[in-house]
């Protein structure tokens, strides 16, 4: 598929039909008066042997570290890299997440490392494990080294941590004072985790521009400017090199991928700051967190779907025939690796109604994540949305949920 093929928005075009942005004193518009960014880890070391490579960084950087990771399949991995850390001479303690980055955890976990006076913390796994490495470093105020198995998320690279409740159902994101110390992206080491992981992570990284644009499209702050066209070079790069990564681990293509998947995304957030993060296609998948059929259902996988419900909400509310040709030119492309692409690939075919205005009242509560659309929704518009997701036709006239229940 030809990136050329999806022409949804073209926000430098739309940044000059924007509305009257508030003045300051300085007649700076508010949003430029101040900004803070955590942009990126104060140092990145990839490549294939980029752990071995970073042996004498991390001693400089800790003598009790504290090694987090979670699951039985990089246990092996894991101990390869403890032993690594004692030959170091380093004073290691190892810890699991029993859940994913919970309260219960942190808190068993904070008690380890004071107790073991840990002066760091490296975290090795995917964006949960990531997560709640950089929250422990930051509440005990040291520094974090990132070591992501996966290419699945960003979070290997962001000062953002999202706390989930123990059952997997997500509570909250967190802004933490700093990106991490270091981030160790090696190639051999994450191209062990499964084919599956990096087409989440493809799903999570073209999200960046279809939020950003969306929420962002009109800024006049022109990092943010800059930072959303970057997403529109990363997605126009995954829909190009995404399919051969996914076939060939040993290509180059896998090399672009995996790296746009996991360092680029978490560049854009960071370059763009708070305001340039995420928007329905997150609040969806933050919304479809709380039901426990989902909970094998990786990130990336759920934020995809996100994604066609974001560009149908679009089409129907926003009038945006534009998104409607994006969405169904999306579809076969997320397909093609293997993504979900409506309810029923989900595993969540069996839902009733019920259920799923469940889902779309918390993806609706104040503070969400779906008000960065430019236009309002309600849970009766975002239900229609999540049923039509992935229909060919334009809007139907009969609704699909009217359809639904004369079915049931
Ligand atoms: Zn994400």
């Amino acid at each position: 598929m030809s990136a050329k093929l999806l022409p949804h928005r073209n926000s430098l075009e739309q940044a000059s039909d924007t509305s009257p942005t508030s003045m300051n004193k300085n007649n700076l518009p508010e949003e430029v008066s101040h900004c803070a960014h955590s942009i990126a880890p104060a140092k990145v070391v990839r490549g294939e042997r980029a752990w071995e490579e970073s042996h004498q960084l991390i001693a400089s950087i800790c003598r009790s570290p504290l090694l987090l990771g979670r699951s039985i399949a990089t246990a092996e991995l894991r101990q390869g890299l403890l032993n690594n850390l004692r030959d170091l001479g380093l004073n290691t303690v190892s810890a699991e997440l029993k859940h994913d980055c919970c309260e219960m955890d942190l808190k068993r976990i904070n008690a380890l490392a004071l107790d073991n006076s840990c002066d760091g913390v490296i975290a090795a796994g995917g964006g949960k494990v990531l997560d709640a490495g950089k929250l422990l470093a930051h509440r005990l105020s040291i520094p974090c080294i990132t070591v992501p198995l996966s290419a699945a998320t960003c979070a290997g690279w962001t000062a953002l941590a999202n706390i989930y409740s123990p059952t997997g159902a997500f509570q909250r994101d967190q802004v933490l004072a700093r990106c991490p110390h270091l981030m160790i992206f090696d190639h051999g080491l994450v191209r062990q985790a499964p084919p599956r992981t990096l087409a989440s992570g493809i799903a999570d990284a073209i999200a960046k521009w279809y939020e950003a644009s969306v929420s962002n499209g009109s800024s006049n702050d022109g990092l943010i400017q800059q930072a959303v066209q970057m997403a529109r070079v990363l997605r126009d790069q995954l829909l190009l090199d995404g399919p051969e990564a996914l076939k060939d681990q040993n290509s180059l293509a896998w090399i672009r991928v995996a790296e746009a998947c996991a360092l680029t995304a978490g560049l854009i957030g960071g370059i763009g700051g708070s305001r340039c993060r995420t928007a329905a296609a997150h609040a969806v998948h933050n919304a479809l967190t709380q039901l426990k059929d989902c909970h094998e259902v990786l990130h990336g996988e759920k934020v995809g779907y996100g994604i066609l419900v974001q560009l149908r909400l679009e089409e129907i509310i926003g009038g945006h025939q534009l998104a409607g040709q994006a969405r169904r030119q999306l579809i076969p492309f997320l397909k093609g690796l293997d993504l979900p692409v409506n309810l029923e690939d989900l595993g969540l075919s069996n839902l009733s109604l019920h259920e799923l205005h469940e889902v779309c009242q918390f993806a609706c509560q104040k503070g969400s994540d779906l008000y960065q659309l430019p236009f309002p929704v309600n849970s009766s518009a975002l239900l229609e949305a999540l049923l039509g997701a992935s229909d060919n036709g334009p809007v139907p006239v009969e609704s699909t949920v009217t359809k639904r229940m004369a079915a049931s």
